[in-house]
């Protein structure tokens, strides 16, 4: 099938390269002309573990392409998928500006046949019904409105950056919104191999469960199920907080209720909280829509605040373990919101860095990715070391910011004689707190 993808980013690029990687003929488009030029030397701008050699091979094959044209992306498409950013404005809301642009030039481009466009950014419930407008509007200035076809489909993404291509290949479902059957059929054709599990790592004779709803329902199942992942994070490092006040290990405690099928282990662990680009925009954006309709989202408002508390509460222990901040070295383990990606966006080691600064501390950070790449020359008010015994030359207290695997393994007794003070605050829970003791750290956790 021809299929268009506009917008490479983390969603974009990988959706394009797995779609080509099954077999149908990609092109994908953005307006980043640097980026373009990468991704058609077969090199991707993202860290994602698996994406270049899928880039390549489908490059290679012929099924993948990139431009800069939205025209000959159009023009070829039988699908066209929005992928572009929707970063939150600073008073919650989505900004749609970049998926407004890319309605209104398909809408420019779409001269002849059926095209079934496919929203795959998060977008603000309702957007289906409000793209479908600015196709027309984009139909109507350029006088081609007679001669073209198409429906919307809202398709959103779940994957997990770091996994994105393994979450591509082995979803848990599919979620396809429209009022179309004829859209969802070419949905399910696009989808197929996918669905019955062709490129499934974990094999299993049962398909893909496929979700077809209206196009408002599968919009709030993105933001609902980011939502509810987000309040259980915040849950549980509710619960830590109480338990390091009565002196109970929230790591016991995570696995007893855990282990509980209707509760299930997976985040459950305490820490510094949640980041990155799709939690915090999301959950802030339920928040604006369910104000906008004229109801107070309590329960999302204090997911959001004990998230923010996490964050203090780090540099809290610090000071309480430190005392004065001013004129002490902070060495950050890890900046990546999570380990195996190199995206910064909403990362808690942002807000350490602010407030560090702020309190007169130096702080220095070693990252397994972000010192290497591009990335780091964009952060202020931070020395990005190059390795972790480096990072701990002078260094008066490290915080683990990052569960990266390599931190595992970390000749920690070594990392604690080039320091002048041997204190760690293990921000995720992920050392071995007697290791971390045997080595000549003075160790503290997040609810133990
Ligand atoms: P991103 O910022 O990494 O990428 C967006 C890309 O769109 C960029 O490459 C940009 O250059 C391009 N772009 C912007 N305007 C364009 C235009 N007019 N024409 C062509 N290209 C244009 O974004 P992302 O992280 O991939 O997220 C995309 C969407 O998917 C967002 O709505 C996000 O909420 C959603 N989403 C993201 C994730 C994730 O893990 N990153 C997961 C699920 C859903």
């Amino acid at each position: 099938m021809k299929v268009c993808v506009i917008g490479t980013g983390y969603v974009g690029l990988v959706t394009g390269a797995c779609l080509a990687h099954a077999g149908h003929d990609v092109v994908c488009v953005d307006n980043n002309e640097a980026k373009v030029q990468l991704m058609k030397s077969g090199q991707s701008p993202i860290h994602e573990p698996g994406l270049p050699e899928i880039m390549q091979q489908a490059i290679a094959a012929g099924h993948l392409s990139f431009t800069t044209d939205i025209m000959a992306g159009v023009e070829h498409g039988e699908v066209l998928f929005i992928a572009v950013g929707t970063p939150p404005l600073p008073d919650g809301q989505s900004d749609t500006r970049y998926v407004e642009a890319v309605a209104r030039s398909i809408g420019a481009h779409l001269k002849h046949g059926y095209k079934v466009i496919v929203n795959k950014s998060t977008v603000p419930i309702g957007s289906g019904d409000w793209v479908r407008m600015l196709v027309l509007d984009g139909m109507a200035e350029h006088g081609n409105h007679k001669q073209a076809e198409f429906d919307i489909v809202s398709n959103p993404e779940f994957l997990r950056e770091g996994n994105a291509v393994y979450d591509t290949f082995n979803p848990d479902r599919i979620v396809l919104g429209s009022s179309s059957d004829r859209a969802i059929k070419v949905m399910h054709a696009l989808y197929a191999d996918i669905i019955n599990r062709k490129y499934a790592t974990d094999k299993t004779s049962t398909p893909v469960p496929v979700v077809v709803t209206d196009l408002n329902s599968a919009e709030m199942i993105k933001y609902a199920a980011n939502a509810f992942l987000a309040v259980k994070i915040s849950f549980v490092n509710e619960v830590a907080n109480v338990c390091d006040r009565v002196g109970a290990d929230i790591k016991e405690v995570s696995r007893g209720i855990g282990l509980d099928s209707r509760i299930g282990s997976k985040f459950l662990q305490a820490g510094i909280g949640w980041g990155g680009s799709c939690f915090g925009k999301d959950v802030s954006a339920l928040i604006h829509t369910a104000t906008d309709y004229g109801y107070t989202a309590e329960l999302l408002k204090a997911c959001v605040q004990v998230n923010q508390h996490q964050r203090n509460l780090v540099v809290l222990k610090l000071q309480q373990t430190l005392k004065i901040l001013k004129g002490k070295t902070i060495g950050l383990l890890g900046l990546a919101f999570k380990p195996d990606t190199d995206d910064m966006r909403d990362a808690p080691s942002l807000t350490l860095i602010e407030q560090l600064s702020r309190l007169g501390a130096k702080v220095k950070a070693y990252d397994p990715i972000v010192s290497q790449s591009g990335i780091r020359d964009a952060l202020s008010n931070v020395i990005v070391e190059t390795d972790a015994e480096r990072l701990a030359d002078g260094c008066d207290a490290l915080v683990l910011v990052t569960d990266w695997e390599e931190f595992r393994t970390l000749d920690y007794a070594k990392m604690a004689k080039l320091m002048t003070n041997h204190v760690m605050v293990d921000a995720r829970n992920f050392c071995d707190r007697e290791a971390l003791e045997a080595a000549g750290f003075n160790y503290v956790g997040i609810g133990r």
